[in-house]
């Protein structure tokens, strides 16, 4: 079945985009005022807004920094003019780009297709003007590596096109529909090194994931749930129907399966305290500084005080909402299972299932309740 509501989603949302390209932000967490672009894999034509500028061949490169409000451009140390915004496209379909930042410094990285340059509070706004299935690649690659599992890297294909296609507006007001971190999803480069996931892209392309309504779901997914999932509504109070809590042993021997963290005694009476829970210091005994959950709760119910878990995990910084907490002397320590947000798919317990030879729908049905693969229905550039 075809979905022809997502043409108009992704058109409404994306403003000049056609529906099988994603705008992405780039090196979101540095925000460079200044960025080194090299053409590669083909020339580049560079405008500003409609008006043509010149062209970059080959392996040419040019230096745009922030200067008083607009974009100097720079080629051989020469400059080539200021201006509001820049557009680099590419004259062939096989081009990709490689870019850095130079203040902050960043890698040099390789990305397909085209890039906008605006400005934005007096940095670089870098947008990623991407063919959906280069971009998925991408997004493969960066989320789960070099692994040659072939149905974990079609699941991972199926879900990161899923997500990106159902939350396109996630940074509408920067004018991107998602960015580069795990915020959205990791974006680190275009699919350089693992020939493996062109092929999961190849074998799922335009494949999406639907629930009983023919709705894209949401799509969340995360490291390690540590031994059970928690649905959506449980810790954002968003009704996602597919991401009901899933008892999940397939990743219990993951990397991220397990963790510890130690504050200070001292701080978590003082966090309990302005968090309501205040008890003559007598009855600060340990039980009742401790907490332990068999399973996963919401909330930490402390002399009738609820403080949710999705606070303690983002004040202390911690790997997820998944821990218990004893008392060592001074110290409180938290010991922890899984790494994430714990909604929807676990990527080290998908990873598992493909290596005991479950299917990238297995794994998919397994984490989300009720879906079904669905056709998009795009079509696509050839490279
Ligand atoms: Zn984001
Ligand atoms: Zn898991």
């Amino acid at each position: 079945m075809k979905l022809s509501f997502l043409f108009f989603i992704s058109i409404l949302l994306s403003g000049h985009c056609d529906a099988s390209t994603v705008r992405v932000g780039l090196l979101s967490k540095a925000l460079p005022n200044s960025v080194t672009f090299i053409a590669s894999g083909s020339s580049y034509t560079i405008y500003e807004g409609k008006k043509m500028l010149f062209t970059l061949h080959q392996d040419e490169s040019v230096r745009v920094e922030y200067k008083s409000g607009k974009l100097q451009v720079k080629k051989f140390g020469k400059v080539k003019g200021t201006f509001k915004n820049l557009i680099f496209k590419e004259d062939s379909v096989i081009g990709f780009f490689r870019i850095r930042g130079n203040r902050p410094e960043t890698p040099t990285l390789p990305y397909d297709d085209n890039v906008e340059l605006s400005i934005h509070e007096k940095r670089i706004r870098i947008i990623n003007v991407v063919d959906l299935e280069k971009y998925v690649a991408g997004v493969v690659e960066s989320e789960i590596g070099n692994t040659k599992l072939q149905e974990l890297l079609k699941a991972q294909a199926i879900l990161a096109r899923t997500f990106v296609l159902s939350h396109s507006d996630r940074h509408a007001e920067e004018n991107f529909s998602v960015c580069d971190l795990s915020h959205c999803q990791a974006y680190n480069s275009r699919s350089r090194f693992n020939a493996a996931v062109l092929q999961a892209i190849d074998s799922t392309r335009n494949k999406v994931i639907c629930d009983t309504l023919n709705s894209m779901i949401a799509a969340p997914y995360h490291s390690n749930c540590g031994g059970q999932t928690i649905s959506a509504m449980d810790i954002w109070t968003t009704p996602l129907l597919s991401t009901q809590s899933v008892i999940d042993t397939f990743c219990l021997s993951g990397s991220h399966a397990t963790w510890n963290s130690s504050i200070s005694k001292k701080d978590w009476i003082h966090y309990l305290k302005i968090n309501g829970v205040n008890p003559t210091d007598s009855l600060m005994t340990d039980s009742l500084l401790c907490f332990a959950q068999e399973e996963r709760m919401i909330c930490m119910n402390k002399v009738g005080t609820n403080i949710p878990l999705r606070k303690i995990r983002e004040d202390f910084h911690l790997k997820s909402t998944f821990f218990n907490i004893c008392i060592a002397e001074d110290s409180v320590l938290f010991s922890g299972r899984g790494f994430g947000h714990g909604v929807g798919l676990c990527q080290e317990g998908a990873m598992q299932m493909a290596s005991l030879g479950f299917s990238a729908i297995d794994i998919l049905r397994f984490y989300f309740k009720d879906v079904r693969i669905e056709d998009a229905g795009f079509t696509h550039e050839n490279k």
